[in-house]
């Protein structure tokens, strides 16, 4: 481990176009591991704790992309003639061929000669972000060096292959090195256009290396998040929840909603270290069962999950019978319920796959379980864009549902702020308001019909009285031309008896 005063000298080196005057970090010794970020003062959710900017930043290229990127404003360009006419191998709009930064990189893959210089080769592409490694400053390169790199034995396969892709690779061992470490501090701590790495299933579309951002230790609660600057590829790091002055400020290197086991796997193959965080060491979870399932006992209405060992293949237990579970018995009722969750996810049906999840999916997976979480995001995310053949009804009221569940999943974790829970706030606080506003006009059409109503009801007694008084006066008209009819004349006076 290089000591934290050197990093924190190369960092303040990196981050001095912008650095506050008075950070609310610094750089000490971690209790996760090695070094890492600590608070200097209390921090309150959602302040600003950093900004960071890319040391290393270029097209991810893999094989699936499209090609047709410039190299140095990473903007889209036109399909055809988009490689530099100068032979160096890489696309690149006319403004941004006439910069320093393009000249720097054309020089070098010159040099170097591509086997077929006007052809877009994703290889080479690729590589670009790596080899301006080369080019840094000794300071800059040190910070590269200062940060964690999982050397292991894929670290050089890259730039083993990028070789092939010209006709005079460099042979210097120094250059090669160079190369190799920063595919490897790439790996463990760089963006790299992925979801991976992010409490927020943001997409990142390109390859970069945030340094200050690379310091930080991870935590499957982590206590930051992250957001980007479009513009200027900025990165500000913000306090997800309240943090006390001396704390260490974390982040998360995994997806947030996925189990125990997946977490752990992809830490130890990816990352190379073992979590032991609080969420990590609780079969629980704190209670969000995310990889909770079904007791394999039909009368036990348990949920079962899988025991802390570390092991890729732990035991599972009920938390209510106690019946113990091998892996391979919960990964038979896991995999069931995955492949028919999305089997439904990827039918062009969208009604189907929310009805399936409303009224079947219950029957044979905890709605807690991950799978049924994605889906539920699959579906905000494709509400997002349209409503496809759901009702207007059905739409609204599935987006008020699914975001209500999620952030219950992340209240439930104790995940603060995350641009996931803005997200999903701003979606609820919209539905709400709408049907707050559609009950207010459900009320106002009730008013205008009792109030109709009403005014029917008093014309109805205005015209019951017309029609009294009408009859009132058509029998008195009666009585008067009738007067001399026995039946209704009055009768006469009896007659004074004769004395
Ligand atoms: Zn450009
Ligand atoms: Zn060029
Ligand atoms: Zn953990
Ligand atoms: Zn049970």
């Amino acid at each position: 481990m290089i000591c934290p005063k050197r990093t924190s000298e190369l960092l303040d080196l990196h981050l001095a176009p912008f650095k506050d005057k008075d950070p609310a970090w610094e750089i000490g010794v971690s209790k996760i591991a090695g070094r890492g970020v600590m608070a200097t003062r209390s921090l309150k959710r959602g302040e600003v704790i950093f900004k960071d900017s890319p040391l290393l930043m270029g097209l991810a290229a893999h094989e699936e992309d499209a090609l047709n990127a410039c190299t140095v404003c990473l903007k889209e360009l036109p399909d055809t003639k988009f490689m530099c006419r100068q032979g160096c191998g890489l696309p690149v709009c006319p403004l941004c061929a006439k910069k320093k930064q393009h000249k720097t990189d054309c020089d070098m893959f010159k040099s170097w000669g591509p086997n077929e210089p006007e052809v877009a080769n994703s290889v080479i592409i690729r590589l670009l972000c790596i080899a301006r490694a080369i080019n840094l400053t000794k300071d800059q390169r040190d910070l590269i060096y200062c940060l964690q790199a999982n050397l292991d034995n894929n670290h050089r396969t890259e730039v083993r292959n990028a070789a092939k892709c010209f006709k005079n690779f460099p042979t210097d061992k120094k250059l090669i090195e160079i190369m190799n470490r920063t595919v490897a501090v790439m790996r463990t701590n760089g963006f790299d256009k992925t979801t991976d790495r992010t409490n927020d299933n943001q997409e990142f579309n390109y390859r970069a290396l945030y340094p200050l951002f690379g310091v930080m230790n991870h935590d499957c609660i982590p206590n930051s998040y992250y957001t980007f600057d479009e513009k200027t590829n900025h990165m500000l790091v913000r306090a997800a929840v309240d943090i006390p002055e001396g704390f260490e400020i974390t982040t998360t290197y995994t997806k947030l909603f996925t189990g125990n086991i997946a977490r752990h796997l992809f830490l130890k193959m990816k990352k190379g270290f073992t979590c032991k965080c609080p969420r990590c060491s609780d079969p629980t979870e704190k209670g969000a069962f995310i990889s909770g399932l079904y007791c394999r006992d039909t009368n036990c209405t348990g949920l079962v999950v899988p025991e802390i060992t570390g092991l890729p293949h732990p035991n599972w237990n009920c938390l209510e019978c106690k019946q113990k579970s091998t892996h391979a018995q919960m990964m038979k009722s896991q995999d069931f319920a995955s492949g028919a969750i999305n089997a439904k996810s990827n039918s062009n049906s969208l009604r189907t796959l929310v009805q399936y999840l409303n009224e079947k999916c219950a029957s044979f997976i905890p709605d807690t379980n991950y799978v049924v979480i994605d889906a539920k995001m699959t579906v905000l995310q494709r509400l997002q864009v349209g409503r496809e053949d759901c009702s207007e009804e059905l739409a609204a009221n599935t987006r008020l549902r699914y975001s209500r569940d999620i952030t219950q999943v992340m209240d439930k974790l104790g995940l603060g702020d995350s641009l996931l829970r803005t997200q999903l706030e701003e979606l609820l606080k919209r539905e709400e308001e709408r049907r707050a506003k559609r009950q207010a006009e459900e009320a106002e059409k009730q008013r205008k019909l009792a109030e109709l109503q009403a005014k029917a009801a008093e014309a109805d007694k205005i015209l019951a009285a017309f029609e009294a008084e009408q009859a009132a006066e058509a029998a008195a008209g009666t009585s008067a031309s009738s007067a001399g009819d026995p039946a209704t004349a009055p009768a006469p006076p009896p007659l004074a008896e004769s004395v």
